[in-house]
């Protein structure tokens, strides 16, 4: 059933073939954003060999390990903080304006995609520009903590480490970490904070997924963009599809694990085949 399509204009034609009528929901993944300096790990160029992800286990039951992520966060977050939405980025909003795409699903916390204007945006791995209380589920601004981490850490060199990774985590050294100073949720005096993010290890609340599982029954074709599709938080949504009969397009730079699902499959840049999409129907 899969089309193998080359990184032509024909292949760019396919997929504007498939979203002429409108309605598709796009998923979208780290591919997407590395374009914006933001790697991703499990991509060609990948830091996932070198570069552990916290868990959710080690960060709820280890306050070491969480001072360790939020020293480390601290200092990566000025990266994602300035990252600028890309020609993909904006391709896809521009695609929304013309209806041509719907809703979008994103694997990404970088928050990009509605810098770039696009609207109707499910965080499906929520989002790094929030932080989420432990003790009593206060929701808050990340900015508005960097601002107090900036005050509670004087002497913390935040621009010490230049490898960082899409969860906006860095590699430091041990005596770097023992000098960081965390402070605590405001809104209950004293609750731990996390990032308002799914970490590994950590399931989609389940009216998220059962949200996105909705956007799939009602979405005349899913586009997926940038994401190998390596872990079932989306790739269900690619199930889904295919078993309902929805046509499935994918481009990706290199193999995913949906591409006996797709009807249109483009395996090149994102940055070259989105533009050239939108154009095409705007
Ligand atoms: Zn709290």
């Amino acid at each position: 059933m899969t089309t193998a399509v080359p990184a032509t204009l024909d292949g760019v034609q396919a997929l504007a073939d498939l979203l002429t009528d409108g309605g598709a929901l796009v998923l979208s993944g780290a591919g997407l954003s590395t374009d914006s300096g933001i790697p991703d790990y499990r991509g060609v160029t990948g830091s996932l060999r070198r570069h552990t992800p916290m868990t959710y286990q080690t960060f709820t039951r280890y306050p070491r390990g969480r001072h360790r992520y939020w020293a480390r966060s601290h200092v990566g977050w000025r990266q994602i903080a300035t990252a600028s939405p890309n020609a993909g980025h904006r391709a896809v909003a521009a695609l929304q304006r013309v209806g041509a795409v719907g809703e979008v699903i994103t694997q990404n916390v970088d928050g990009l995609h509605q810098a770039g204007g696009a609207r109707d945006v499910v965080e499906l791995h929520g989002g790094l520009d929030r932080t989420v209380c432990l003790g009593c589920g206060d929701v808050a601004d990340r900015a508005a903590l960097d601002v107090r981490l900036r005050a509670a850490n004087p002497g913390f060199r935040p621009d010490a480490a230049d490898e960082v990774n899409p969860d906006g985590d860095v590699e430091l050294p041990d005596e770097a970490l023992d000098g960081f100073v965390m402070v605590d949720c405001l809104a209950c005096g004293g609750g731990p904070l996390k990032p308002d993010v799914v970490f590994f290890g950590e399931t989609v609340p389940r009216d998220r997924v059962d949200h996105c599982f909705g956007l799939v029954d009602q979405a005349r074709s899913l586009v997926v963009l940038g994401s190998s599709l390596t872990v079932m938080s989306g790739y269900r949504f690619v199930i889904a599809a295919a078993k309902r009969g929805i046509p499935v397009g994918i481009v990706n730079s290199g193999p995913t694990r949906g591409d006996g699902k797709a009807s249109v499959r483009i395996d090149a840049p994102l940055g070259a085949v989105l533009p050239e999409l939108a154009r095409r129907l705007a």
